[in-house]
């Protein structure tokens, strides 16, 4: 292969492997939202359990409170009592006291269970808190993992980028120009495989003389519909009969 294809061909190896790393690093939070999703749903389940808690506190509340202003009621009735001139008003008293003794009774009925409801509410916020406990670690994990992963490719990026420089610099202006060019137009490929008369860039096919100076090579083919800089690499097997006869 020409010198100056063999160099463009390996610049972009280069730059298809920094595409491909800069998109892992790229896609790398939408991967930890995804994973992320049990411990947000944890949260959620412990913040729903925790209103239900405090609705059930402030509802018991509400009885206590009823249950000691029936009580002073109750108080008043019977403090009453003694200035109760006739039966009638006795009998009418004592109704009205009982009445109000059966309310205090029917809050306390209430506050019973209530406070069943909260007990058992607290046992399902034990187990609530203990999923939430165990999807933060999970995602705690997960974010040491990915940020050791991102720093590892980050690596991977900054020696891949020193090979490019050292490649790119060997490369002739006008020619690593051209290159970068097709490099923004074609979406991250500039250089492409002719195969079987085709284009490995935009699949179209390769005018038949076109495509045997391609194989002949020694200097630059460009694709006539997208315009990528084509090589040709001879298969296994023929490099195979050419060394046979050398
Ligand atoms: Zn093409």
């Amino acid at each position: 292969m020409d010198e100056k294809l063999h160099l463009l061909v390996e610049l972009q190896k280069l730059d298809s492997d920094i595409l491909t790393l800069r998109l892992k690093i790229d896609s790398m939070p939408s991967h930890i939202a995804a994973e992320e999703a049990p411990y947000k749903e944890a949260v959620k389940a412990f913040e729903t359990a925790r209103q239900q808690q405090l609705s059930l506190e402030k509802k018991k509340k509400d009885k206590e409170r009823l249950i000691e202003d029936l009580t002073e009621k109750i108080r008043k009735l019977k403090a009453r009592s003694s200035e109760i001139k006739t039966n009638k008003e006795y009998q009418a008293n004592l109704k009205e006291v009982e009445a109000v003794e059966a309310e205090i009774s029917s809050a306390e009925d209430d506050i019973l269970s209530i406070m069943e409801v909260i007990e058992a509410a607290s046992k399902s916020t034990e187990a609530d808190n203990a999923r939430l406990a165990e999807a933060k670690a999970g995602v705690e994990a997960l974010n040491k993992k990915k940020e050791k992963e991102i720093r590892f490719i980050e690596q991977e990026l900054l020696s891949l980028k020193e090979k490019r420089k050292q490649f790119s610099e060997r490369i002739e202006p006008d020619l690593y120009k051209l290159y970068m060019n097709l490099l923004k137009s074609g979406r991250g490929l500039a250089v492409a495989e002719a195969k079987k008369e085709r284009c490995g860039g935009c699949n179209m096919n390769i005018p038949p003389q076109l495509f045997v100076e391609i194989k002949l090579g020694g200097t630059i083919f460009q694709c006539p519909q997208c315009r990528r800089i084509l090589f040709y690499e001879k298969p296994a097997l023929e490099n195979n009969e050419t060394a046979g006869r050398n």
